[in-house]
């Protein structure tokens, strides 16, 4: 990858949430690039840390979440810019500018008491000096890009007055009308019945031509990752554990994690009989991630005396990174 296609850049990400019980190291280390254009995935079981780390990105964790420590550098047209420490006003002007984000639920980003075309304009004059018969124009324009019919009508619609998938759509619509270079979408697809998902999908990509941006997709979902993706990253328990093209990723998974969570996805085109594997275990309780390698007390590849006390890191191994001791070993 050239340092010069590198769009968003992560090192050493650790957010933590500081609760009576313990503190919770929701993201513990993680390091990651988006390229600017490219889809990158972020898999993992719920609670691996992915929304969180999504979140820290636009600093939108709530307390008693906070940054702990690490780098976020986006790289603008004008210079690089470190987002862990901004201030709210640089943030501000990121937010929807160069980043935005949709979410799983578009109700919980858009208001109920106001109509979708109202927060459209809010948002483009918040970030561009254009008038307000302008930025409703571009209002209509991206409520019909993002195919909701009707938009003339549909602009002065409340969100309650839309179905689930007309929603995401709006959402969509709001995120991308300040033509952000990078979309974070947060499990956009999970609410939605699957033909509607397949639609949103699809959307996604026809955007992404369109407009040049870079996405980010969180999702538990190894099939949608696997529709819409270039890079991916896998992650358990705040760290990656694997990291590569989704080909790399999908075809032949290096992780005993990555591996496990292939095995247990249905695959289009595989034999009938073929029964699907559950990843060993459960996963640890927060307060009580084991030592050594996370994964050690579910991994079927575990070496005694070695995986429960020694923490590997993220290493190159064929042209992809993954965190295994197996392949420290090798070295
Ligand atoms: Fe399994 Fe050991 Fe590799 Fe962890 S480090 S994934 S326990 S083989």
């Amino acid at each position: 990858m050239g340092a010069d296609d590198v769009l968003l850049e992560i090192e050493d990400l650790r957010t933590h949430f500081l609760l009576d019980d313990g503190v919770v190291c929701a993201v513990d280390g993680v390091d990651l690039r988006v390229r600017k254009g490219e889809t990158l995935a972020i898999v993992g079981e719920s609670g691996c840390g992915k929304s969180v780390m999504a979140r820290s990105i636009l600093r939108l964790v709530d307390p008693p979440g906070q940054i702990e420590g690490g780098t976020i550098t986006l790289h603008r047209d004008g210079g690089p810019v470190e987002l862990v420490g901004a201030g709210q006003k640089l943030l501000r002007e990121i937010r929807w500018n160069d980043i935005a984000m949709v979410f799983q639920e578009p109700m919980a980003s858009l208001s109920l008491v106001h109509t979708i075309g109202s927060q459209i304009v809010e948002a483009v004059r918040l970030h561009e000096n254009v008038g307000k018969a302008a930025a409703r124009k571009r209002a209509i324009d991206m409520l019909d890009r993002v195919g909701i019919p009707m938009p003339q009508r549909r602009v002065d619609s409340y969100p309650f007055e839309l179905s689930g998938g007309m929603r995401q759509r709006a959402m969509i619509a709001m995120a991308l009308a300040c033509r952000p270079s990078l979309l974070i979408a947060d499990e956009p697809t999970t609410a939605l019945d699957v033909t509607t998902q397949a639609q949103i999908l699809e959307l996604l990509r026809d955007l992404q031509d369109d407009f040049g941006m870079a996405i980010m997709l969180i999702t538990h979902d190894l099939g949608v990752a696997a529709q819409v993706a270039d890079s991916m990253a896998v992650m358990y328990l705040g760290r990656v554990v694997e990291y590569g093209t989704a080909e790399q990723v999908l075809s032949a998974p290096r992780h005993p994690y990555a591996q496990a969570l292939l095995r247990s996805m249905p695959r289009l085109g595989q034999a009938r009989q073929r029964r699907l594997t559950a990843i060993r275990g459960m996963v640890p309780p927060p307060y009580a991630r084991p030592g050594g390698c996370f994964f050690h007390p579910r991994c079927d590849h575990v070496m005694a005396g070695r995986c429960d006390t020694v923490a590997p890191s993220l290493i190159p191994v064929d042209d992809r990174e993954v965190s295994c001791l197996l392949y420290e070993e090798d070295k």
